[in-house]
């Protein structure tokens, strides 16, 4: 059966936890104590390692994940166009305060010094204006751009450093032209189908058409993935609704966000991206550096306690760990941690917004039915909501509401369960009767559930549900029910 129903009696976390695999996770012992202490999606990272190492990543976490019997998502991210320097002569250089340092398109393949670096994004020139910012490594290096000539970018180093091969090139305030899948995206779609990938992030997303193409490529290569939109750029902040309207998921990807736009804008992008996507019924992560200390020290800092804690109180779907895990010396503590954290905030998580949602006019009657069922669960005395839900999107409509209560969200497709696993407060739970029979099919929901210590004789449920059974998008209906000391249904307070 399934051990996050076990876990919800005494210590349910709203919060999901994903944990981006590398040689840190590699190890079947350290992956099973990764999904024990409650990883929920597991994220390949295709900026780094080759095919053969995603695939084994990928082969090891499923297999876990079917020997503990737990509902786990694979997620692959895509590296998208991301400008980086070319490789140096000598690994690095050190880059002082003043110095000159030329950015090269025309002569890529020539290895750096101190002097110049190749650059392979032609489009660099045509960007780029004397006086405009560029952040290297995530904004540790800053230079300023003098002047252009054929290829070539000539700047002043603003703010000096240690300069390593293929880091990232971001500049300050945006309007980078390149968005979107690049050329070598390509075949990693391919491979995000072959691993049977839950979601898919696309990186560097500027519009909904960066987010159209990429769906329409993935579904070319028979992958029914869901798409993530990793908000990191100025433009995908200027477009957020239709970003939201193209996607099923956002995240916040603060390390390339927070070099564009500013770290001090990061707090308040972060509030305003979850609400948006929490309002366009979209799931959202929060992702990058939440407890870097951890990637050496066994215990995180108190502002990392609290990074973590304000993401939950803003209600994000899921936090992220990125190194942490990956190449991390202490995995299973970090995760340990986070959901200690997690578990915490959500003790002091107060719910607002229009529960009622006067305002709002339905298009959909799975929705209307996930608002009336979160509207009863806040008025009555109400210990678990049911979704019958082969989709899962009545769970999707459900979770973006937020009470109190767990939602418990049973189907026989184990695709929708994975993808339920990252959704905040929903539980999926494997539905093996595929009866048309309603009532038999609410009854071993309810015995599942009591089996598992979550509900409780006397307890009362709201239970959503078509009438046509394991049909997808079919919701319509809404029971509240009393349980009896057999797990039988009593209709009725
Ligand atoms: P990355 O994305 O780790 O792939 O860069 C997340 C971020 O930019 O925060
Ligand atoms: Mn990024």
């Amino acid at each position: 059966m399934n051990v996050d129903i076990r876990k919800t009696a005494s210590h349910r976390r709203r919060t999901k936890i994903i944990a981006t695999l590398g040689p840190g996770t590699d190890d079947p012992a350290v992956m099973e104590g990764l999904i024990r202490a409650g990883v929920d999606v597991f994220r390949v990272n295709m900026s780094h390692g080759d095919e053969q190492e995603h695939e084994r990543r990928a082969t090891l976490v499923r297999q876990s994940a079917r020997k503990l019997k737990w509902q786990v998502a694979l997620l692959v991210d895509l590296q998208g166009p991301k400008i980086r320097v070319e490789k140096f002569a000598d690994g690095e250089v050190e880059l002082v305060d003043g110095a000159h340092f030329t950015l090269d398109t025309e002569d890529v393949d020539t290895p750096g010094d101190r002097h110049r670096v190749g650059v392979s994004y032609k489009g660099l020139t045509a960007d780029v204006t004397p006086g405009d910012i560029l952040l290297l490594d995530d904004g540790l290096i800053s230079i300023q751009v003098q002047s252009i000539e054929a290829g070539r970018v000539h700047c002043l180093v603003q703010q000096g450093g240690i300069l390593r091969n293929r880091k990232g090139l971001n500049l300050q305030g945006g309007g980078l032209s390149i968005s979107g899948l690049a050329e070598h995206d390509l075949p990693h779609i391919k491979l995000a189908a072959r691993l049977g990938a839950d979601y898919v992030a696309v990186s560097f997303v500027s519009c909904a058409e960066d987010l159209n193409r990429a769906r329409a490529l993935l579904r070319d290569a028979g992958s029914e993935a869901a798409l993530i939109a990793k908000i990191e750029r100025m433009e995908a902040i200027n477009n957020l609704e239709e970003i939201c309207d193209a996607t099923d998921a956002v995240m916040v990807a603060r390390g390339d966000l927070g070099v564009e736009i500013g770290d001090e804008e990061l707090p308040g992008l972060q509030k305003r991206i979850i609400r948006t996507a929490i309002k366009h019924n979209r799931i959202v992560a929060t992702a990058t550096q939440m407890m870097q200390s951890m990637i050496e020290n066994p215990v995180p800092t108190r502002a990392e306690v609290l990074d973590v804690a304000n993401a939950v109180l803003d209600g994000t779907d899921a936090v992220m760990l990125s190194a942490e895990t990956a190449v991390g010396k202490h995995p299973v503590k970090v995760i340990e941690s986070m959901n200690r954290i997690c578990l915490g905030a959500e003790r002091h998580f107060e719910a607002e917004g229009d529960i009622m949602q006067l305002n709002v006019r339905f298009q959909r009657i799975d929705q209307a039915i996930a608002s009336a069922a979160m509207y009863m669960a806040t008025h009555v005395a109400v210990k678990a909501i049911i979704a019958l839900t082969e989709s899962g999107s009545t769970a999707q409509w459900l979770s973006r509401v937020q009470t109190a209560v767990p939602i418990y969200a049973f189907s026989t497709n184990a695709g929708s369960r994975r993808r339920m696993a990252m959704f905040r407060d929903v539980f999926p739970v494997k539905q093996d009767s595929s009866s048309d029979d309603a009532d038999e099919v609410i009854a071993e929901a309810l015995r599942t559930l009591l089996a598992h210590g979550a509900v409780a004789d006397n307890d009362r449920v709201i239970v959503t549900m078509g009438d046509e059974m394991c049909e997808s998008g079919g919701t319509n209906t809404l029971r509240y029910i009393k349980l009896d000391i057999d797990g039988r249904a009593r209709y009725g307070v």
